[in-house]
């Protein structure tokens, strides 16, 4: 049998928590004693150093039960009108039991856009790292007020792998009401075994996902093994682990029952494989000999070493990088349009400001953002 990793060999996490972990359906309130306790769990992760990113669900949960909503299906404008509620008191409710612990928590909700559209996708990559630099822990969920049926994930899981890839997380923990994937229906099948590693998605193992959530969550296993694709496929290990105990994560730590998806990636070679690989090139950036060999000292790109611009590229795009002899020595995602960018060629990202009458990044192309040729 493969073993499956250990959690202290993670520097950045992602934990999702289903709808049907934080909120009582009777009660319609937050289960605060059980949040408490994974505060706990995301405390000791932080106070390793690990970088902790919660994806909450329970903004519609809680707040069809302000509302007084039917126990049934809601419709489109209801779940937006109980998230609109709902989410005040969820992210209001993390921010106390994180802080508690002396950890700050900040609230982002995204959109499909968000994730999707590269032009955003820089903009919600750069504010979750500002975060996790800041030390602050933070707390994701859908813009489920504004977001509508075509522009919509609708479920937490997929959503929480694309965060993770996005952060580049090395491991994405879904907390659920089932304690991992059986490879059969364990309530239909007394039979039905845990499966406590899966090396590889196949069309096996998708077989098994099944459908159906629960009551309150969104997602059944299916959302959960296509999480697992985005997941793994980025270099993010995966886990489905039970929720419903106390301290959920520390039991994993502790080698409790779940089920691990393994990727045999890592999330800076898989981000590397997506720029070089799989973008189309939008124009490029030509640089001067200096600013080659700081790029192949391991810098960003400055705008100060950037001789010419060509193509008609956006914010986000992917460029090819040339050296003065036009020879491609590598790619990368951009920071600026074109036209910004052909301003800024030549200059020193202290004169950002003056140049284009806002604050702008320093750096054209991350380091983060670039794959050199030869890496
Ligand atoms: N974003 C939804 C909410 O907060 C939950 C989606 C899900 O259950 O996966 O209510």
């Amino acid at each position: 049998m493969i073993a499956s990793p250990s959690l202290s060999s993670f520097r950045r996490i992602v934990i999702k928590v289903g709808s049907s972990l934080l909120v009582d359906s009777k009660k319609g309130a937050l289960k605060r004693a059980w949040l408490e306790a994974l505060a706990d769990d995301v405390a000791a992760l932080h106070a390793r150093g690990c970088d902790v990113l919660i994806v909450s669900s329970g903004s519609i949960a809680l707040g069809r039960s302000v509302l007084k909503l039917p126990h049934r299906q809601l419709k489109l404008e209801d779940s937006q009108a109980a998230a609109a509620v709902g989410q005040i008191a969820l992210a209001g409710t993390w921010a106390e039991v994180l802080g508690a612990k002396s950890i700050t928590a900040g609230q982002i909700l995204v959109t499909l856009n968000d994730t999707e559209e590269r032009r955003r996708y820089l903009n919600a990559r750069e504010t979750i790292e500002r975060l996790l630099a800041l030390r602050a822990v933070p707390v994701i969920n859908e813009n489920d007020t504004i977001a509508t049926t075509e522009i919509r994930y609708g479920d937490n899981d997929r959503l929480a792998a694309r965060v993770a890839t996005m952060a580049s997380a090395d491991l994405l923990i879904l907390l659920s009401d089932i304690d991992g994937l059986y490879d059969a229906p364990p309530n239909e099948n007394p039979d039905a075994q845990l499966i406590p590693v899966v090396p590889r998605i196949t069309r096996e193992i998708e077989a098994m996902a099944g459908g159906a959530g629960s009551e309150l969550s969104r997602g059944g296993m299916r959302t959960k093994v296509e999480a697992a694709r985005i997941a793994t496929s980025a270099g993010t290990h995966m886990i489905i682990a039970d929720g419903r105990i106390s301290n959920p994560v520390s039991r994993i730590a502790d080698g409790g029952r779940c089920t691990w998806f393994l990727t045999p990636s890592n999330p800076v070679t898989a981000r590397k494989k997506w720029i070089s690989g799989s973008l189309e090139l939008r124009g490029s950036v030509t640089l001067d000999d200096g600013a080659v060999r700081a790029l192949r000292s391991g810098r960003s790109l400055l705008p100060a070493g950037v001789t010419k611009i060509t193509g008609s590229f956006a914010r986000g795009d992917c460029v090819a990088i040339l050296d003065a002899q036009d020879t491609e020595v590598g790619r990368g995602l951009v920071a600026y349009d074109a036209g910004e960018a052909a301003q800024l060629a030549g200059r020193n990202s202290r004169d950002i400001e003056d140049v284009l009458g806002a604050p702008g990044r320093a750096e054209m192309i991350h380091r983060d953002d670039m794959v050199l040729k030869g890496e």
